[in-house]
C-alpha cells in the first residue's frame, strides 16, 4: 500500500531539473504549496485556423484560496522568507491582485504574519476597501492592509512603498521579508522553471507523442514569462513563449524579464526565447465590453471560465493574432496556461450583468403537492 502524502505544506531541499543545473543561485529549499501537477486538456475554443490544436494548462486549478499561478513562485520565496527566519512578509499590488491574496494566505499557511499594499483610486483610498473578490480571503486570513493611491504608487514606487513598510516594522522589532510585485524576482522565476518541468513529465507520460510547438500566456509583472521561456529553451520542450502584455508595453518587459534571467546567469537574450505583444486595451484591470463578451462566450462554449485582467485578455488577444496571421499558427499544437484570477471577476460584475441571461421565475402550477411527506424541512 503506498504510504500516505503529507507533503502539502512541507518544506523540503530542492533539486533543479538537469537541464537548469547550471543556472545559479539554485534555490536549497522550496514547499509544497500548490495542488501540482495541474491538468493539461484539448480546448476546443470556436475560430480556430485550420489545423490548430489548443490544449489547456490548468494553472487556475493549482488550488482553492490559493489558486492561480502565483503559487508557483511562493513555493520558492516562502522557503526563502523562512529560511532567513522572517515572521511576517511583506508584499504590494493594485486593489484585486491576486498575488497578494494568495501570498496573504501562503503566509499564514506557515504561520507568518502578512502585510498588503494595496492601490487603489485616489477617490477610495480613506474608504474601508470592502470585501469584493481577492479582498475577502485576504481580510478573512486576517492580512494587514494599507491603502495607497495610484498617485502615490506610480511616483513613489512599489519598492520604495515596501521599504517603508519594512523599516517601520523593523523599528518594531520585526523581522519583515519583502515579495516584489507579483513575486517576480529570480528566485521567484524557478516556480515556471519548475511548471516546465512538470509539462516534459505530463507529456513523457502521455502515450501519443505529444510535443508543444507553442506555449501561449498572459504577462503581469514577467516572472510568469520569464520562468517558462527560460524552461522551454533549456529543457526538451523547445516549444515558443508567446506572452500577452496586460499592462507594460513589450519593450519594458523584454527589458525586464532579461533582468531576471540575468540574475539567473542563464546567458540568453529574452528576444530570442519571447515574443512579447500588447494586449492591455483599455489599460490594466479595465475591460472592454468585447472582452468581458468573451469571456463570457468562452465559458459558456467550454466551461473554462477566464479571468478578465490577465488570461481573458491574453485568449482574446491569441485569437485575434491568429485571425489576423492564421500562417503563423496554422497546424499548430499550442498550449494556453490559465493562470488562474477568479476573483478577480467579482470586480466585473457590473459590467457583466447585461451579459448573462437565462434565469425566470419558475413556473409552477397552484395545484402541485409535496408528495414526500410533511415535516420535513427542504
Ligand atoms: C499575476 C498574474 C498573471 C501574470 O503573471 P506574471 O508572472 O505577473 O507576469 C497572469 N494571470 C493571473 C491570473 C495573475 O494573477
Amino acid at each position: 500500500m503506498a504510504s500516505p502524502n503529507f507533503d502539502f505544506l512541507s518544506c523540503k531541499p530542492y533539486n533543479p531539473p538537469s537541464w537548469a543545473s547550471h543556472l545559479s543561485p539554485i534555490p536549497s529549499h522550496v514547499f509544497s504549496l500548490g495542488h501540482l501537477p495541474t491538468p493539461i486538456h484539448r480546448w476546443n475554443l470556436p475560430n480556430l485556423p485550420q489545423g490548430t490544436q489548443l490544449w489547456l494548462k490548468r494553472d487556475d486549478l493549482s488550488g482553492m484560496q490559493l489558486s492561480g499561478n502565483k503559487v508557483r513562485k511562493l513555493e520558492f520565496l516562502m522557503a526563502d522568507a523562512v529560511a532567513k527566519g522572517a515572521d511576517c512578509i511583506i508584499t504590494i499590488g493594485g486593489i484585486q491582485s491576486n498575488h497578494c491574496r494568495a501570498t496573504a494566505v501562503a503566509a499564514k499557511y506557515l504561520q507568518l504574519d502578512c502585510y498588503l499594499i494595496l492601490r487603489t483610486s485616489k477617490l477610495i483610498v480613506d474608504q474601508d476597501p470592502g470585501l469584493t473578490g481577492n479582498l475577502l480571503v485576504e481580510r478573512l486570513v486576517g492580512a494587514h492592509v494599507d491603502l495607497v493611491s495610484k498617485e502615490e504608487y506610480a511616483k513613489i514606487g512599489s519598492v520604495t512603498l515596501t521599504n517603508l513598510l519594512k523599516e517601520k516594522l523593523q523599528k518594531e522589532g520585526r523581522r519583515p521579508y519583502v515579495i516584489p510585485v507579483g513575486g517576480s524576482d529570480s528566485l521567484g522565476t524557478w516556480g515556471y522553471i519548475e511548471a516546465i518541468r512538470e509539462i516534459e513529465l505530463q507529456l513523457q507520460s502521455g502515450t501519443d507523442n505529444l510535443v508543444f510547438d507553442d506555449i501561449v500566456v498572459a504577462c503581469g509583472s514577467g516572472g510568469t514569462i520569464a520562468g517558462l521561456s527560460l524552461g522551454s529553451s533549456l529543457s526538451s520542450l523547445k516549444a515558443k513563449v508567446h506572452a500577452f502584455s496586460v499592462c507594460d508595453d513589450p519593450d519594458y518587459f523584454y527589458d525586464f524579464v532579461q533582468g531576471l534571467l540575468d540574475g539567473l546567469h542563464a546567458d540568453v537574450s529574452t528576444r530570442d526565447i519571447i515574443d512579447i505583444q500588447n494586449a492591455k486595451g483599455l489599460g490594466y484591470a479595465m475591460n472592454t465590453i468585447e472582452e468581458l463578451k468573451f469571456v463570457k462566450e468562452v465559458a459558456a462554449a467550454t466551461g473554462v471560465v477566464l479571468d478578465p485582467v490577465y488570461s481573458g485578455k491574453a485568449a482574446y488577444a491569441m485569437l485575434k493574432d491568429m485571425a489576423d496571421n492564421p500562417a503563423k499558427w496554422e497546424g499548430r499544437k499550442v498550449l494556453f496556461i490559465h493562470t488562474g484570477g477568479l476573483l478577480g471577476l467579482f470586480d466585473k460584475v457590473d459590467q457583466m450583468t447585461s451579459l448573462v441571461g437565462n434565469w425566470r421565475k419558475m413556473d409552477i402550477d397552484e395545484s402541485v403537492l409535496r408528495k414526500d411527506g410533511v415535516g420535513k424541512m427542504f
